[in-house]
């Protein structure tokens, strides 16, 4: 996965500004440095914008992972020094673990001018609501800092923004791909009103400012995710909120099987904004449950014969980008082209796609197409 191949799968995918990943990781920071060519604001690489950004964990107060985005590559290069130094860690890989708390690295972060704000803020492992109750408890004093926050596979717009102390966050969707294949990059994806697609500017839409702002989120529907629901472990019975608070404590295992229940995203917000007097008034972008294209069409292969990969190919040639064919292009011209493929996609950008089954207790969900 170098920069070569994201950018080539960006452009066929529909994606104008890619996140480096790693860059305190120092031999594919050295290689950023010499394959982004700086163009005006920003940096690029065959044509594609790049924003200089990793993820890392911080350790004290619990294992928590925050995006960090930099101005520029010198930016990146003294955090990296500045991390050594002190000795929060040795930055061996690509999301170090950093010997400090979440509002020490947002003091840190702020010296070089990079944004930050938590990953997968959802997610009952190394997330900010897994080890916090509240945003503020996470970033303390430098909680006003914190301007954008990664919605995650678990969570998306409707469901987060019933959260009141999020408010002045913007909510990004992002993929963490781990391979420039069409179905990792690009996954989700977030739409932004820009003059151009760089740093500077991605700024001011976290903060609101001049106009700029994010006009759309793409994502997975959490209903995918493998902690949607409350459920079992062991058997996979779901839980509703109101059958495992029983005389005011939330039920640890489950009255069929005995089995451990894990607190499912969706009940965990609920009980949070249940705790919480606060109503949040934040008025937020639409947000698309969308699956990669390969996936429906792998889908579609099993009640009629088709080449995924063929197909794939000349849906690209005619609508120009994957995006394009998922959320923007007129229905009626993908009808003439792939009439079934067409009706499905219909069901994805109305949301009224059915499930098999809905993810829960460490069990993924899975769409029925
Ligand atoms: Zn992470
Ligand atoms: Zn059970």
């Amino acid at each position: 996965m170098d920069l070569p191949h994201m950018s080539k799968a960006a452009r066929i995918k529909g994606v104008d500004i890619l996140g480096t990943g790693d860059c305190l990781y120092r031999p594919w920071l050295d290689e950023l440095e010499s394959n982004l060519e700086q163009v005006g604001d920003r940096y690029e690489n065959n044509g594609v914008a790049y924003i200089i950004q990793a993820e890392v964990e911080t350790t004290i107060g619990g294992r928590i992972h925050h995006l960090l985005f930099f101005p520029s590559l010198s930016s990146a290069y003294k955090l990296h020094d500045i991390i050594l130094e002190g000795g929060y860690s040795r930055l061996t890989s690509g999301r170090p673990q950093l010997k400090m708390s979440p509002e020490g690295l947002v003091s840190l972060a702020r010296g070089v001018g990079a944004l930050i704000g938590p990953s997968h803020a959802f997610t009952p492992w190394t997330s900010m609501y897994a080890a916090f109750e509240s945003i503020h408890d996470c970033y303390g004093t430098n909680t006003k800092h914190v301007t954008f926050l990664e919605l995650g596979l678990s969570a998306d717009t409707q469901m987060a923004s019933k959260i009141a102390e999020l408010d002045s966050c913007t909510f990004i969707t992002c993929s963490d791909a781990h391979s420039p294949s069409p179905d990792k990059l690009g996954r989700e994806i977030t739409r932004f009103y820009l003059n151009r697609a760089s740093f500077r500017e991605i700024k001011k839409a976290f903060e609101g400012v001049n106009g700029r702002k994010i006009v759309l989120n793409v994502g997975l529907d959490p209903r995918e995710g493998k902690y949607h629901l409350t459920g079992c472990r062991r058997c996979k019975k779901a839980y509703n909120l109101e059958d495992i608070i029983v005389e005011g404590r939330v039920l640890k295992t489950c009255s069929v099987c005995g089995g451990p229940l894990k607190i499912g995203v969706k009940d965990r917000i609920q009980l949070m904004t249940l705790k919480s007097n606060e109503v949040s008034s934040a008025r937020r972008p639409p947000y698309i449950h969308a699956v990669p294209l390969t996936e429906i069409l792998k889908a579609m292969k099993k009640s009629q014969r088709l080449n995924v990969k063929e197909v794939y190919e000349a849906l690209i040639q005619q609508f120009d980008n994957e995006i394009a064919v998922l959320i923007d292009s007129p229905l009626a011209s993908v009808k003439d082209y792939q009439p079934h493929l067409a009706e499905i996609l219909e069901r994805f950008r109305e949301d009224t796609i059915d499930f098999e089954f809905v993810g829960r207790g460490g069990w993924y969900g899975k769409i029925r197409i």
